[in-house]
């Protein structure tokens, strides 16, 4: 059984990638799975050449340092030749309106004066990846959900028109992790890409900024500590935050602590505490690039293993 799952390097990591899903992905994850660092996907909108190269290197790192198996990990793009290959075969497959009916490229498109042809189409390249893998499934939040089914559509029509190639993929609930919220908005998820980095904690930020960072937070004028989301989504974020690097309930905590003070001190040091390991870890593997190059292509050459075959019977059975 194959599950795939990505983070994108359109910035730094941060801890709702740490807390919602890198530390599951090390705990539960095997060599089995694929985790990918997409960053053909960081391509879609404006990007930084040296910045992406640069971040996707870095995430490399803070997975491996976080414990997620290397051999299941790999860098999208060091299979961009493969990942083309079959992209364009299921462009082809694909029609116009499929793509344009996706939400995610509805929403990120609105209001645009210019548009990357590939913010249309990276649905399609999500379907290579995940068919090329042959993977079994997805673990999705809803504003992925659709594109899996997209890649499911994908699949069956090309098994259906030339031939039995790919394994079906189904998007999967990911198993229940923290969702962690912007400190300075809580209500939005705390992202790597926020224009405002006030309000996100990364993960290889230095323990006297995540204090800072965390003290600053917004909460409220209420002044009780309480587990309430909708009425105190701010304290409620701090609550969750701090249950989920205890290892305890937020709602139990609340009971423990008197204060906004105590509450952002305990949050502070809880997260410090849970990052010092795998921060340490990522710089060490950063100050040992050789290691780090080993690491990565021997991910890429498993990745690339994986999908040699599919990829050959694929441009075959099209035609090619
Ligand atoms: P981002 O929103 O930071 O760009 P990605 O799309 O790269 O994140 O997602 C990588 C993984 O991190 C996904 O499994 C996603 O569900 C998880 N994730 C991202 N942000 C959060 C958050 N604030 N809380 C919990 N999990 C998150």
């Amino acid at each position: 059984m194959i599950r795939l799952s990505a983070i994108t390097p359109s910035g730094p990591a941060q801890l709702g990638n740490y807390l919602g899903a890198i530390r599951q992905w090390a705990a539960e994850g095997t060599d089995q799975d694929v985790y990918f660092i997409s960053d053909l996907h960081a391509m879609t909108t404006s990007h930084n050449p040296a910045r992406l190269r640069s971040l996707a290197r870095e995430q490399l790192a803070v997975l491996i340092a976080a414990g997620v198996d290397p051999r299941s990990v790999a860098v999208q793009s060091d299979l961009v030749r493969e990942l083309g290959a079959l992209t364009w075969v299921l462009e082809c497959t694909c029609t116009y309106g499929e793509a344009a009916r996706m939400i995610q490229f509805k929403e990120k498109s609105a209001g645009q004066s210019s548009v990357r042809l590939s913010l249309l189409t990276y649905p399609v390249l999500m379907a290579a990846d995940i068919l090329l893998q042959g993977a079994h499934e997805v673990p999705v939040g809803d504003d992925q959900a659709q594109h899996v089914e997209l890649a499911r559509v994908l699949a069956r029509r090309f098994n259906g028109t030339y031939g039995e190639v790919f394994v079906m993929p189904k998007s999967v609930v990911p198993p229940t992790a923290a969702r962690v919220r912007d400190l300075a908005d809580p209500s939005r998820k705390m992202a790597k890409s926020a224009k405002d980095a006030a309000g996100t904690v990364f993960v290889l930020d230095p323990p006297d900024l995540v204090r800072r960072k965390i003290k600053r937070a917004v909460t409220d004028d209420l002044g009780v500590v309480r587990y309430a989301p909708d009425a105190q989504p701010g304290v409620a974020n701090l609550l969750e935050i701090l249950a989920a690097c205890t290892a305890k309930d937020p709602k139990e905590l609340a009971s423990t602590l008197s204060g906004y003070a105590e509450l952002k001190e305990a949050t502070a040091e809880a997260v410090v505490e849970e990052l010092r390991g795998v921060r340490e870890r990522t710089q060490a593997l950063l100050d040992d690039p050789a290691e780090l190059d080993r690491v990565r292509a021997h991910g890429a050459e498993r990745a690339r293993e994986r999908c040699s075959h599919r990829l050959d019977a694929a441009l075959r059975m099209s035609g090619l």
